[in-house]
């Protein structure tokens, strides 16, 4: 299709529109600037008004997208009851791109927990509550795609610190079982998980990206270029630096393996100690 055709309302109306979080910078910024080009309308949500207004201007311009702006903090419950309220009343919502996250530095020990809390905030609670709503909309619509950005960490949490791996371990697992409860319903269900990506996230966290392995870093544009690409071709977790397939497909048959034994009437043997009088 030519960019012309992508452009025209009538193939704008058909994809309808998506609503992304974290949109003013980083990976939210080019899913805007993608699904813009591949003919979504968009509402984008983060905090810096000023970002999302340039983006905003510089899409509009490019490819003719009907594209809002919701300045939302997500921690605020105020601010993401806004955001709630626009994908139950805007049933042009066909995709929701749950994005929006933050990294904290440091060990769980000593961790400030301010931080923590609103990193959890964010990543998990903010995540959850539109992902609940947007899959409740979408079954009742018999369609939507549903998007969560998780990190490879939530596979290698010894890569990072404690509580950054276990919000996103959260995100993969949550995907993982809303897919098995809602994709019978039309609804397609995604994680994406990046590696090390060159993004704002490392310096807002304290982190010096200087430090980090050159050769573990991809640059944003192909990191989403590679999400999308497994998004279109059906795939539920994408891991965009895997090379081979296979090693996803047999850690999960390695998982599997465990399921019949995990939850049994009597302990394993092994703990079962002869009582002493
Ligand atoms: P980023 O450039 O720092 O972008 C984060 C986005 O989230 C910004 O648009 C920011 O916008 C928004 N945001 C932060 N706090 C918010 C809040 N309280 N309310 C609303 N929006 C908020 O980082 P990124 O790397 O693109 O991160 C995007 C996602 O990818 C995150 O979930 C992150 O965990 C994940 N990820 C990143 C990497 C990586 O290496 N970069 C790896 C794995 C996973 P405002 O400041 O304008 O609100």
């Amino acid at each position: 299709m030519t960019q012309a055709q992508l452009n025209s309302d009538a193939h704008r109306a058909s994809l309808g529109t998506a609503l992304i979080t974290g949109a003013s910078s980083g990976i939210g910024s080019i899913y805007a600037d993608r699904l813009a080009h591949r003919g979504y309308d968009l509402i984008l949500v983060a905090r810096d008004q000023v970002r999302l207004d340039e983006l905003t201007d510089k899409l509009r311009t490019e490819t003719g997208a009907k594209i809002s702006v919701l300045r939302a903090d997500l921690t605020n419950k105020a601010d993401l009851a806004l955001v709630e309220h626009q994908l139950i009343s805007d049933t042009s919502i066909t995709m929701l791109v749950n994005n929006a996250g933050i990294a904290a530095n440091g060990p769980l020990a000593g961790a400030n927990l301010n931080q923590i809390e609103g990193m959890i905030k964010l990543n998990v609670l903010a995540l959850t509550r539109l992902a609940s709503i947007a899959s409740t909309e979408f079954v009742a619509r018999q369609q939507g795609k549903l998007i969560n950005i998780a990190s490879v960490v939530a596979l290698a949490p010894e890569m990072f610190n404690a509580s950054y791996s276990a919000t996103k371990a959260y995100v993969l697992s949550l995907t993982q079982t809303l897919h098995q409860e809602i994709s019978k319903y039309g609804v397609q269900v995604q994680a994406v998980l990046p590696g090390i990506t060159r993004t704002e996230i490392w310096e807002r966290s304290g982190i010096d990206a200087a430090n980090l392995p050159a050769a573990m870093i991809m640059e944003v544009d192909e990191l989403v270029d590679a999400a999308l690409a497994g998004l279109d071709d059906g795939e539920l977790i994408t891991i965009p630096s895997l090379p081979d397939t296979a090693d996803w497909t047999n850690f999960i048959a390695a998982r599997a393996k465990l399921g019949p034994n995990l939850s049994r009437q009597h302990a394993a043997p092994r703990y079962q100690r002869v009582a002493t009088s």
